[in-house]
């Protein structure tokens, strides 16, 4: 049966806000959107409420969840990766799977709807994939010597064939980064993404590290692929960024690339590619970065740029409410109403996934907001108001999360 739902304003993020209206949910899908509410039978009352589309999370790593306030910024991204690695490798299944749940919990009450999240245990999926989630789920894969990319294509390959979808979700690849992943690895992974049709992920000059890896060898990142066993000794420097570098493999159509904080001389190829960048604002904060995504410029060249929180080895929270706030400190140039886009239409756009705005046909992947008799607008300033922990209403596929507490 079809649900009404009145509301006192209505952002669909793919035209003006709508006052004092009505919107019509069935069977998961928007149905109708009217101006004028019609009689009361069977409606939800939200007419104190602001609704608009559920966020989505372009990138996340849930699995690292458990990891939360055990890491500190250090002084080298390297020394970060080598803390890292031993507290990841020593948490048990059940600890992880207890932060994978309480992430869930905190994205859904700050409003999350959609997830990209990369996932570097399989069996980790049906847990990921039964949180509820519109989401694409990144198979992440690490392998710097040339010798194992194909035994571990051919291994991702049968994830790829066996996994049982549900509706909600869908798989995706995801080579971890350009100074941990071989070329052979990356051509491999990019075949299997068009074979199987994967939304494609990849961190993206993140470090300066990494640039120089890649245009002169830096040792640092050598250095530890060498302790983890993993330098291949026939590798040499493309002697290219790493946007161009990605560029030359063949690889950089409609990749999501998250992170892209040094990439001032790859515009131009970003923007032929129409490459989807994720800003990850907490996590940039987090880090201390003070050179980070050129967001404004990206926005100006026509590119979609997404919101990630990634995890919480780099963030001390997934309440995507923060993010926002943080996007807003950041990105003095960007407009709120932008950063709301960014937040909804772009990251659904960036993943393929059906939401992001509300619109006839669309799926009802909705969150709404409680607000004053008194509140005037802009409707956009809403969400990033400072007292606002969670959302007041929250919806994906036409279905309302009881269990969150979330009315
Ligand atoms: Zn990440």
């Amino acid at each position: 049966m079809a649900l009404k739902i009145k509301f006192r304003a209505l952002l669909t993020m793919c035209g003006d806000p709508i006052e004092n209206g009505e919107l019509i949910v069935d069977d998961g899908n928007i149905v109708e959107i009217a101006t004028t509410p019609s009689n009361n039978e069977g409606v939800l009352d939200l007419s104190d409420c602001l609704l608009m589309p559920g966020f989505v999370n372009a990138h996340c790593h849930l699995g690292l969840t458990a990891l939360e306030k055990k890491l500190s910024p250090s002084d080298s991204f390297v020394d970060w990766i080598r803390a890292l690695i031993p507290l990841n490798s020593t948490l048990d299944s059940e600890s992880r799977v207890r932060g994978i749940r309480a992430g869930a919990k905190v994205m859904k009450r700050s409003g999350v709807t959609g997830l990209g999240d990369f996932v570097a245990e399989p069996e980790l999926l049906p847990v990921i994939g039964g949180l509820g989630f519109r989401s694409v789920l990144f198979l992440e894969t690490i392998g710097f010597h040339s010798e194992k990319a194909l035994e571990l294509s051919k291994n991702l390959e049968e994830v790829l064939k066996r996994e049982c979808l549900s509706p909600l979700y869908q798989l995706g690849l995801a080579p971890h980064a350009p100074y941990s992943v071989s070329p052979d690895l990356f051509r491999h992974l990019a075949a299997l993404a068009e074979k199987y049709h994967c939304p494609f992920s990849c961190h993206v000059a993140e470090i300066k590290e990494e640039s120089r890896f890649l245009v002169i060898g830096d040792n640092s990142l050598e250095e530890l692929l060498k302790e983890r066993f993993a330098w291949d000794p026939e590798w040499q420097p493309p002697y290219k960024t790493p946007m161009q570098y990605l560029y030359a493999l063949g690889i950089l159509d409609r990749l999501i690339a998250v992170h892209c904080n040094f990439v001032s001389d790859d515009l131009d190829i970003m923007e032929e590619k129409k490459i989807s960048p994720v800003f990850c604002p907490k996590s940039t904060e987090w880090f201390g970065r003070t050179q980070f995504m050129p967001v404004r410029t990206l926005l100006d060249r026509g590119m979609s740029v997404a919101l990630g929180t990634d995890s919480l080895a780099s963030n001390d929270s997934l309440n995507f409410l923060d993010e926002l706030r943080m996007a807003d400190k950041l990105l003095p140039d960007v407009s709120r109403r932008e950063i709301l886009t960014m937040a909804t239409r772009f990251g659904g756009e960036a993943l393929g996934l059906e939401c992001g705005t509300l619109a006839l046909g669309q799926k009802a992947d909705l969150i709404g907001f409680r607000v004053p008799r008194s509140f005037s607008g802009p409707w956009s300033d809403v969400p990033f108001e400072s007292h606002r922990r969670e959302v007041d209403f929250y919806m994906v596929d036409g279905q309302r999360d009881a269990g969150l507490g979330v009315k």
